[in-house]
């Protein structure tokens, strides 16, 4: 049996990668000029079904013009999950706005919409100030529950984003939302093409929306709100966001293979999800019917943390890239002092159990065999 190293999620540049990155070399567009980055924004907007798509250096960046874009700022609230990546909330303290974190719904890991609604709602009764914004984090793949948000953002007049960076290709099924990708559904959705993301440009993000204004001041903020003309004029203080057109050249070949790459996540999904069934020390992600999964990040629930620890231990030990899901935001240092909304217990939970298995779209058969193997080892089973 090989002992080879099997990552969690690596890039897979099967495609055009290379004849377009010969393309922008040969006609000298390297940076954030040239026919790539539009073509990427265009092809990008047609496959999420978005009206408009801003090509961005990051997923991070892309997150920040949302948020200034839909107007928040200096003191404003913003509602997020706990349980995410920090850069979900990063992006919201670059607007020297406050994070509001809230804590995860047991079935999706995503925000729970339950405890949102209800928040709103007493402070309506209340008569407390509510957010500028919600920013629902869609979670390894897992469309967040987001019909609650939408139906109380719209009554409330509260900002919607989506930050769908662990998530494209996740669309819903069934109900208002039916068909539609996750990123499409509030004003403003962002995405990320970090190397380890469902398709990478190297580094880099989009910003997608409907709403033609908020595209046309994203892209002006994003190119340092540069004015159209000869001179250096700018008509406010921007940012260095755009996406450069080699990376651009990378998305447009990545976004040729997404749908193979999504039947390949697919497929590893059912097979772990065959081969794990049977193991009580473990619980398989949950299937909503009211979506379909993009199996970013296949992740399964030991029984307890301890167990948890034990089999990251053992998978890491033989060369097996598992990990933990995040650690929730509320006990991490930038945010210990941040307000909570329930205890966060759920999130806290999720994290102390949760294991990300690989699931690089490349992941064979043997490989992956090699990964249940030792996961039922490390939980006892064998
Ligand atoms: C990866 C990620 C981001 C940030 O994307 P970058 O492209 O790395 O800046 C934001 N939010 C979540 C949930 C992520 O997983």
């Amino acid at each position: 049996m090989s002992d080879r190293a099997i990552p969690l999620s690596e890039p897979h540049l099967g495609g055009n990668e290379g004849a377009y990155l010969n393309e922008c070399l040969h006609t000298n567009y390297v940076s954030s000029v040239g026919p790539f980055v539009e073509r990427f924004e265009r092809e990008f907007a047609r496959y999420v079904g978005a009206a408009h798509a801003v090509a961005c250096a990051s997923g991070t960046a892309a997150l920040h013009v949302a948020l200034r874009v839909l107007g928040v700022g200096l003191g404003d609230e913003v509602f997020v999950p706990t349980l995410t990546f920090i850069a979900s909330a990063n992006a919201i303290a670059y607007q020297g706005a406050r994070a509001t974190l809230v804590d995860a719904d047991p079935a999706t890991w995503g925000m729970d919409a339950t405890i949102v609604v209800e928040e709103i709602e007493r402070r309506l009764q209340a008569g407390e100030p509510l957010p500028r914004a919600i920013e629902v984090v869609h979670l390894l793949g897992q469309p967040a529950a987001i019909e609650p948000l939408v139906r109380v953002c719209t009554d409330h007049g509260i900002a919607l984003v989506e930050d769908a960076a662990e998530a494209l290709g996740a669309r819903y099924r069934g109900g208002p939302l039916d068909g539609l990708h996750v990123g499409t559904i509030g004003r403003v959705g962002c995405f990320s093409f970090n190397g380890n993301k469902v398709i990478t440009t190297g580094g880099g993000g989009m910003l997608v929306t409907d709403d033609p204004e908020l595209a046309r001041r994203a892209k002006h903020l994003t190119t340092q709100a540069r004015l159209p003309g000869l001179a250096y004029d700018h008509d406010e203080i921007g940012y260095n966001y755009r996406l450069s057109n080699l990376a651009a050249a990378l998305g447009v070949a990545q976004l040729e293979q997404l749908p193979e790459f999504l039947d390949a996540k697919r497929r590893i999904a059912a097979r772990y999800d065959e081969a794990l069934r049977d193991c009580e020390a473990l619980t398989l992600p949950r299937r909503t019917a009211w979506a379909d999964q993009s199996w970013w990040l296949y992740s399964i629930r030991l029984r307890d943390a301890n167990l948890a620890h034990d089999v990251l231990e053992q998978l890491t030990a033989v060369g097996i890239g598992a990990r933990p899901v995040w650690t929730p935001l509320h006990g991490m240092a930038p945010y210990r002092s941040a307000r909570l909304i329930g205890d966060g217990s759920v999130a806290t939970w999720l994290a102390a159990t949760g294991v990300s298995l690989p699931s690089s779209v490349h992941l064979d058969a043997e490989d992956q065999s090699r990964v249940i193997d030792a996961l039922l080892r490390a939980a006892g089973r064998t």
